[in-house]
């Protein structure tokens, strides 16, 4: 403090030197010294301001917008192709790497497709032998065609199954020669989210040796995303409130409704096609007038087709039931970008206004 004091007093004292030596030269010849004087003075007074404002208003923006681009995008050091077997599953792989540079993902069945009885095209068999692993729905979902499909692409790959660890519900007994389990475990969103964590873990797997700044960029996506899944949870529960608790009765194409049923407090009565999956078949004429008989005296509201499953079957149910209302749902599939169910998050969106709506 006395420093300054001293440095700013020798300062004036140097100020006040100069100034008398200014004035005194000037003075002898007045006119020719106030010219100068005024010319000499704004150059000062003007060059100053400049250069500190442009610096200061240089300084912040310049390191503002780079540390964002040098986060936002990383770059793998080596190209990753990814497969993923159901378009959600590829919606989680999406999600998880996004922003990430070099990282393509191939979807094997495609958008509008029923994943149950899916044929794998050579298409597919180049794009499972080109990549690092396939990243899977698991839980016996796509055990029709994945096996011969891998056969194909060279023998083995590696795989990422994302039920691992999600809690799935056995299935009816008259079905278990097909699945154990239900396989539908994504109409869940709390389940999904652990797929959703798999599908980071199997990414970052492949990346984090080589890589840690993507490995740390796939796991805020994956916070960001789960944290999404949330809040879409909570808008669901919002929705399904509306609907009078003994009118959450749903009749469905197929059975793909049971974990959101289980979760959002729906009973599932009956579906068209008996069992979990659309190759289930014997939805025979006898079935079809059992369901009928189940749900006529319930008072079902609504009937719902599903995109991706020949709607015939259901439209004749609902027909018989004397049901009006039917309904398209988005179970197995999910929509173009122009449609109602573009993203898993849509899709969950799409589903609920949907039965809310048929059914408050
Ligand atoms: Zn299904």
């Amino acid at each position: 403090m006395k420093n300054l004091l001293i440095a700013s007093a020798l300062a004036l004292v140097a100020l006040a030197a100069c100034a008398p030596a200014a004035t005194p030269a000037p003075t002898a010849t007045p006119k020719p010294t106030e010219v100068p004087k005024p010319t000499q003075a704004p150059p000062i007074a003007t060059a100053v301001p400049p250069t500190v404002a442009p610096t200061a208003t240089k300084v912040p923006p310049t390191p503002t917008p780079v540390p964002p681009t040098a986060t936002a995008v990383p770059k793998v050091a080596k190209p990753l192709n990814l497969s993923a077997s159901t378009v959600f599953v590829r919606d989680a792989l999406v999600n998880v790497t996004q922003g990430i540079q070099g990282i393509t993902i191939n979807g094997i069945v495609p958008l509008g497709a029923d994943p149950h009885e899916y044929e794998p095209t050579p298409k597919d068999v180049k794009a499972v032998s080109d990549s690092q692993a396939v990243f899977i729905n698991g839980a016996g979902f796509e055990e029709e065609w994945l096996g011969k499909l891998i056969k194909n692409a060279g023998g083995s790959r590696p795989i990422v199954d994302l039920s691992e660890g999600v809690k799935l519900n056995k299935i009816d007994a008259q079905f278990q020669s097909e699945f154990d389990n239900d396989p539908h475990y994504w109409q869940d969103p709390e389940r999904w989210q652990q797929a959703v964590n798999n599908a980071a873990k199997g990414v970052v797997a492949l990346v984090s040796a080589s890589d840690p700044s993507i490995a740390e960029a796939v796991k805020k996506n994956a916070e960001a995303y789960i944290a999404k899944i949330k809040e879409t949870d909570a808008m669901i529960k919002t929705e399904v409130a509306k609907i009078p608790a003994d009118k959450r009765v749903l009749v469905t194409t197929h059975d793909a409704f049971g974990y959101y049923a289980q979760r959002y407090g729906f009973k599932v009565v009956g579906t068209v096609i008996p069992g979990p999956s659309t190759a289930s078949g014997a939805a025979t004429p006898r079935n079809i007038k059992a369901l009928v008989d189940t749900i006529k005296p319930l008072g079902v509201k609504a009937i719902f087709i599903e995109e991706g499953v020949n709607p015939k079957l259901t439209e004749a149910v609902a027909k018989e039931a004397g049901i009006g209302v039917i309904e398209k749902l988005y179970l197995d599939t999910l929509s173009d970008d122009k449609g109602p169910a573009a993203t898993y998050l849509d899709m969950l969106k799409h589903n609920t206004m949907t039965v809310v709506g048929a059914l408050k």
